[in-house]
């Protein structure tokens, strides 16, 4: 067993690490305060691959290890829960589905400019009846001709505004449950696709959460990712594999929280010292420390498990449950070290606080990813 990161994840932790220090931890505050999508900062990390990281070269992307992946979402979640959550989307939920699932021509069509960074994805499951439960999706697609017509809404998002192409599960048999779902590739500016509005939120602000809308939405037939009625195994399949990276970001959020609160744990005096040399703020960082190295060694096990093609289901529901719990611990205690002035906006940890929150709810709550974990431990 080897714990050591490799030469090259260890050059992609330096990279995305340099980067997002110079060009994202400057503006998060502000992205978060405005709630603007930080398209500038997207448009500088295509040219670093990390808008297609783990997708083949040979369909423009960077062909690198998940655990790479994982360690450059941790890397931006540490100084911004909103560009890492539509970094995390779009290679995940988007360019995964369409490299495990798409035929070689949508690979050309939509995967190759989604992993070059030339244009930006999304994912759509969520309806305003069915979140945990998909099998309660009610936006339904009729075969008419070469073309199937679209008629629902899907909430809550993430770039659904902003994406160019989205990954959209719908029902092509509402009497069939979870058997008659069907998954699309849809294109921004297509007849019949609106956006009904942009969610205010706790956190992760600048994220463009957004109602999508289709009203007689003609799709090519060619736009089936998959096959018909297979929709809710292929969605289940990507949120399998993407739920790691939601870990991921919330091992982020905790590291930046804990590196805070260790540098206000040493600046802070009361009492004629530093507050870090009080026992009882000494052993709150010591938990918190040893919590975020536990996620993180959960987060690189699910994608060590991948990179060897192995299964990795109950590994990656482990590391998005564990992550997303202590990532509201480590944040919350990240606030109390700050005191009366990490309850303001002065001090990050504030945002830190309610960006944690989030991940312990997208993509499978937390009782979520239990019900996934006991039916693979009662397998
Ligand atoms: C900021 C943000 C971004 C998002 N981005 C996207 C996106 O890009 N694409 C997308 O498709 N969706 C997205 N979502 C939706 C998100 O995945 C859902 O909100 C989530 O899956 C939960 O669904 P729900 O909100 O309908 O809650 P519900 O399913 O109604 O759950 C409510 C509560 O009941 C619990 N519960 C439900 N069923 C059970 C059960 N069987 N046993 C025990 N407890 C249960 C839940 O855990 C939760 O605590 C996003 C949501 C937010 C807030």
């Amino acid at each position: 067993m080897n714990f050591d990161l490799t030469k090259e994840q260890l050059m992609v932790q330096s990279m995305v690490r340099i980067f997002a220090e110079k060009e994202i931890k400057p503006i998060a505050q502000e992205l978060d305060a405005t709630g603007e999508f930080p398209w500038d900062i997207i448009h500088k990390m295509a040219p670093l691959n990390l808008m297609g990281m783990t997708v083949p070269r040979e369909w423009g992307g960077a062909g690198i290890d998940d655990i790479s992946y994982m360690i450059a979402i941790e890397e931006v979640a540490r100084v911004c829960g909103s560009t890492s959550v539509i970094m995390a989307v779009h290679n995940s939920v988007c360019c995964y589905p369409i490299y495990k699932f798409g035929t070689d021509a949508q690979k050309e069509a939509f995967l190759r400019p989604l992993a070059s960074g030339q244009k930006l994805g999304g994912f759509a499951l969520t309806e305003p009846g069915a979140g945990s439960d998909a099998g309660a999706v009610r936006t339904l697609a009729v075969l008419d001709g070469d073309e199937y017509v679209l008629n629902g809404n899907k909430i809550f998002i993430t770039s659904g505004s902003e994406a160019d192409i989205l990954v959209v599960i719908v029902s092509t048999d509402l009497s069939k449950g979870t058997k008659g779902l069907s998954t699309f590739i849809v294109e921004k500016g297509t007849p019949g696709f609106t956006y009904g509005s942009i969610e205010d939120k706790m956190g992760v602000r600048a994220s463009a959460t957004t109602e999508l809308v289709f009203e007689n939405c003609r799709i090519p037939k060619d736009n089936l990712l998959g096959e018909q009625g297979k929709g809710f195994n292929l969605g289940m399949a990507t949120l399998d594999a993407s739920r790691m990276g939601i870990a991921a970001q919330a091992v982020g959020i905790a590291q930046g929280a804990l590196d805070e609160a260790v540098k206000y744990a040493k600046e802070r005096e009361q009492f004629g010292r530093p507050i870090g040399k009080f026992q009882a703020i000494q052993w709150m960082l010591a938990e918190m420390s040893t919590k975020v190295k536990a996620a993180r060694f959960l987060v690189h096990k699910a994608a060590y498990l991948k990179d060897m093609g192995k299964s990795f289901t109950k590994e990656s529901a482990m590391a998005k449950l564990y992550a997303s719990r202590i990532a509201m611990e480590v944040a919350n205690n990240a606030l109390q070290i700050h005191g009366g002035y990490g309850y303001t906006k002065d001090y990050v940890v504030e945002r830190f606080f309610r960006e944690a929150k989030i991940t312990e709810i997208y993509e499978g709550t937390s009782e979520v990813q239990r019900m996934v974990i006991a039916r693979e431990a009662l397998r």
